[in-house]
């Protein structure tokens, strides 16, 4: 079993390798997305741009991983224990759900089942935010929907539910662990209404696309602390001209290892970012939208509109 020291170690090692690579990996990046962005036509074109945030919430709190004792560790992080990841989460979630709702701006937080299982924090904090947010599913144990048979995709989103009744919720949308694809009809077979497909340099887009019942709210570009804002306006300004959406996704861990680090990217990226969009919300040229509000609008559109959707 890895142990937290060899766990650190390795991620110390991996941390100081990608340092030298990330800001060219990252500019490269965000130039490939833009000139991709330009020369893409939207599937379902809007009245204004939408923009959509999803938010991953893999553990949610240190209590689940140290429940799990380890056994669950390689469903959730490469090199930290499940019980690390749920730390981290815990201290950033209500920094991002407070940015979201002083902003008065819905998103989508893709919750694992299995924070059910304990009394946490994170549901109570969602479900009483004045901001109605849209709580998905993110699998019960964060396993691998590839990795499993139909049966066992069934049983995950069967304890999810059960587990999210408590709550009084039944979730709409869903996001794949580790963007694993599989299963979409199992999905359907449970109601949910829209997915979140996995989403790479050559695969990222600003489109929502209809795969059978549900809708793939397709992800345009993954966040973390590295992103520059300026190329975040630029996209956003794509979106804006082609009436199409922009689906920025990550998790709390992304921006952050304790709570000052996430607080101070949040403040020098997300605070200006969303304030520049929330400026043209005003303006009428975009609206804020969660992945299920999204798949609605779409799912009106192609019936107002009338278009022919091509076989999938
Ligand atoms: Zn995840």
């Amino acid at each position: 079993m890895k142990t937290t020291l060899q766990n650190c170690i390795r991620a110390s090692r991996k941390s100081r390798a990608m340092k030298g690579l990330r800001v060219p990996k990252v500019i490269a990046s965000e130039v490939l997305h833009w000139a991709s962005f330009n020369f893409e036509r939207p599937i379902i074109q809007f009245d204004r741009a939408l923009v959509i945030f999803s938010i991953d919430i893999d553990v949610g709190e240190k209590k689940l991983g140290l429940l799990n004792k380890g056994k669950n560790d390689s469903c959730v992080h490469k090199f930290y224990e499940e019980s690390r990841v749920g730390e981290i989460e815990e201290q950033a979630i209500p920094l991002f759900v407070d940015l979201f709702n002083s902003r008065g701006i819905p998103v989508t937080f893709a919750v694992r089942g299995q924070l059910t299982e304990i009394d946490n924090k994170t549901f109570p904090l969602l479900l009483d935010s004045p901001v109605k947010h849209d709580i998905g599913g993110h699998g019960y144990t964060h396993k691998q929907f590839t990795d499993l048979s139909r049966k066992e995709a069934e049983i995950e989103l069967e304890m999810l539910s059960v587990g999210f009744k408590k709550y009084g919720i039944t979730p709409k949308s869903f996001v794949f662990p580790r963007n694993m694809v599989s299963h979409i009809d199992v999905l359907e077979q449970f109601g949910y209404d829209c997915y979140r497909d996995a989403g790479t340099l050559l695969n990222d887009g600003m489109f929502i696309k209809r795969n059978g019942r549900l809708y793939d709210i397709h992800p345009s570009i993954y966040l973390n602390q590295s992103v520059h804002l300026s190329m975040l306006k630029l996209f956003l300004k794509i979106a804006i001209r082609k009436r199409t959406i922009l689906h920025l996704w990550f998790h709390p861990w992304n921006f952050g290892e304790n709570v000052e680090q996430v607080r101070k990217n949040i403040d020098n990226i997300l605070v200006p970012f969303v304030d520049y969009a929330k400026n043209r919300e005003e303006s009428q040229m975009l609206k804020f939208e969660t992945m299920y509000s999204a798949a609605k609008k779409a799912d009106a559109n192609l019936r107002v509109e009338k278009i022919q959707v091509p076989p999938q």
